[in-house]
């Protein structure tokens, strides 16, 4: 049987739009079953409904936890249209057919969101509402279901073209979309079970994402790419308010995503600047137009077409100097009407606030995709400040040690091999990416040269900076190829087999040296 509509079962937490919906139905003749609340909002709107307790003849029971799992729903939902025995069966246990199920969940994420006790949150897990969604999804050859509020119009606008029918496309549509509602709601119940018993890594892990935009195409055109938003509370680009500009693309998630994580790090005023998902350029800054233009300075070149994030509410002068560039997007926690007004005239620049900025302390987990399987690990959110070690005859100066700071925390977001040299608070040369961590050296120091050519300077920027390193030099040549570029301080965490030869090297240059004893691969 695939004829028109006659019989519905409706059963929602969610209210919104649940009257107009009822009332088509009730209007195109279909009698309408419901639970509980859900019947009394029905009821209250003059609509004629039938509570599913008279229907089954059982009462709703338990607080709730049964009221719909009854032979008479899941064999009328489960029943095979047209096939002799089911009907058989049907007719002989006074089962009558449910052609269309409309069901959104208890509010599990949203109980688990706001930060509801154990108890709370378990009696907030649906039981009734996956087992009849899962019953009308495998009989969708004759059965249409409905999970999600923003599917009543489509439903009611087949009805209304089909003489009360859907067809088996969207039949089939809508199911595939519940079997992804009710894993998602077992993935997020299994996480908060894992999180409740303390288990990082349990035996199976299921992830639940909501497609949030598709994209024109991934990281190359010939790629396709989405975004799906996990409902982590943290903010940045995947929940950030657009406020202009052209559609994000899955690079500009990429890279902005990585400029906004560090710019975060910093309780200072500052700005990041980002391409392929590198830093080019970072500065703290007296003023935010300051923060921006040392950022700027560090690498002029690359700056074009980036990335610019920031830690503070973007202002109007700022905004000002910005403009002056070509750039993909602008990021921040807010930004001013003043800017808004400056980069309303590039009509293409992606602007985005945030409204706030992530705890890069705090933990979570990250996934990445191998051949047959998923890498899961926590995020590197640490940094030693605390225990750092000062392995070299020398001592650094004060300044050289909030620099090396400073170098180390924008090296831990450099792809690796990471070697960054900073003077006075802002980066003068990164050297990201290379398999051998001399050339990145190298690179780092090359670029220092060029920053101070930008600038006119004679001398290189990497006169008097500290250099940084994400792993540890495995020879003296790395270090000796910054001493050599200018360098008077490194950081580094230390642990190589010939740390001795590395100090006595840095010893003999005059150089003062700091172990971190913590490493800040990124690939
Ligand atoms: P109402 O507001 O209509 O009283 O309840 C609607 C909610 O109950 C829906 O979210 C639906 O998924 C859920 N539900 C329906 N049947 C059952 C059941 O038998 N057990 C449980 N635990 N939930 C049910």
């Amino acid at each position: 049987y695939t004829g028109p509509i006659r019989r519905a079962l409706i059963s929602v937490s969610d209210k919104t739009g649940l009257i107009g919906f009822a009332r088509f139905l009730a209007d195109a003749g279909v009698e309408i079953l419901s639970t509980g609340g859900s019947a009394k909002a029905i009821a209250g709107a003059g609509i004629p409904v039938k509570e599913v307790s008279d229907f089954t003849g059982f009462p709703e029971m338990l607080d709730g936890r049964v009221k719909t799992l009854h032979p008479k729903v899941h064999g009328g939902l489960l029943g095979i249209r047209g096939n002799a025995d089911h009907e058989a069966a049907m007719s002989e246990h006074g089962i009558q057919p449910i052609d269309l199920l409309v069901v959104n969940l208890y509010p599990f994420e949203e109980t688990v969101a706001k930060g509801a006790g154990f108890d709370e949150c378990v009696e907030n897990i649906d039981i009734g509402g996956p087992a009849m969604i899962r019953a009308a999804s495998k009989n969708h050859a004759a059965v249409t279901v409905v999970v999600d509020v923003a599917d009543y119009d489509v439903v009611k606008a087949e009805m209304q073209a089909n003489n009360g029918a859907t067809s088996l496309e969207l039949r089939r549509r809508l199911a595939a979309t519940a079997y992804a509602r009710t894993g998602c709601y077992d993935a997020a119940i299994s996480a908060w079970f894992a999180g409740q018993l303390g288990e990082t890594f349990p035996r199976r892990m299921a992830f639940a994402g909501e497609l949030k935009q598709e994209m024109r195409y991934g990281e190359n055109p010939h790629q396709v790419a989405a975004l799906y938003a996990t409902g982590e509370n943290r903010p940045g680009i995947a929940a950030a308010e657009q406020l202009q500009g052209k559609e994000l693309s899955y690079n500009n998630f990429n890279d902005t995503d990585a400029a906004f994580e560090l710019v975060a790090e910093f309780d200072e005023t500052a700005c990041v600047i980002v391409k392929h998902a590198n830093p080019c350029g970072v500065a703290l800054g007296s003023s935010l137009k300051d923060a921006y233009l040392r950022a700027y300075s560090c690498d002029t070149e690359s700056a074009f077409g980036g990335i610019v994030a920031f830690n503070r509410t973007l202002d109007g002068e700022t905004a000002e100097e910005l403009s002056k560039l070509f750039l993909e997007v602008i990021i921040a926690p807010e930004i001013s009407d003043d800017a808004r007004k400056v980069l309303e005239t590039k009509k293409n620049l992606r602007v985005l606030r945030t409204g706030g900025l992530p705890d890069t302390k705090v933990g979570g987990l990250m996934v990445k995709n191998i051949a047959g399987g998923l890498l899961v690990q926590s995020r590197d959110n640490l940094l030693t400040a605390a225990d750092l070690k000062v392995v070299t005859k020398r001592q650094p100066t004060g300044q050289e040690l909030k620099d090396m700071l400073f170098a180390f925390t924008v090296g831990k977001h450099v792809k690796s091999n990471a070697i960054v040299y900073v003077r006075n608070q802002m980066t003068v040369g990164v050297g990201a990416g290379q398999m051998s961590r001399v050339n990145s050296s190298r690179i780092a120091a090359f670029r220092a040269e060029q920053a101070a050519k930008a600038a006119g300077d004679a001398e290189s920027w990497a006169k008097g900076s500290v250099v940084s390193s994400d792993a540890f030099f495995p020879f003296a040549d790395g270090l000796l190829a910054a001493a050599e570029a200018g360098a008077t301080a490194v950081i580094q965490p230390g642990g190589s087999i010939r740390d001795e030869d590395v100090i006595k090297a840095a010893d003999d240059a005059g150089l003062a040296m700091v172990f971190t004893g913590m490493r800040h691969f990124r690939h």
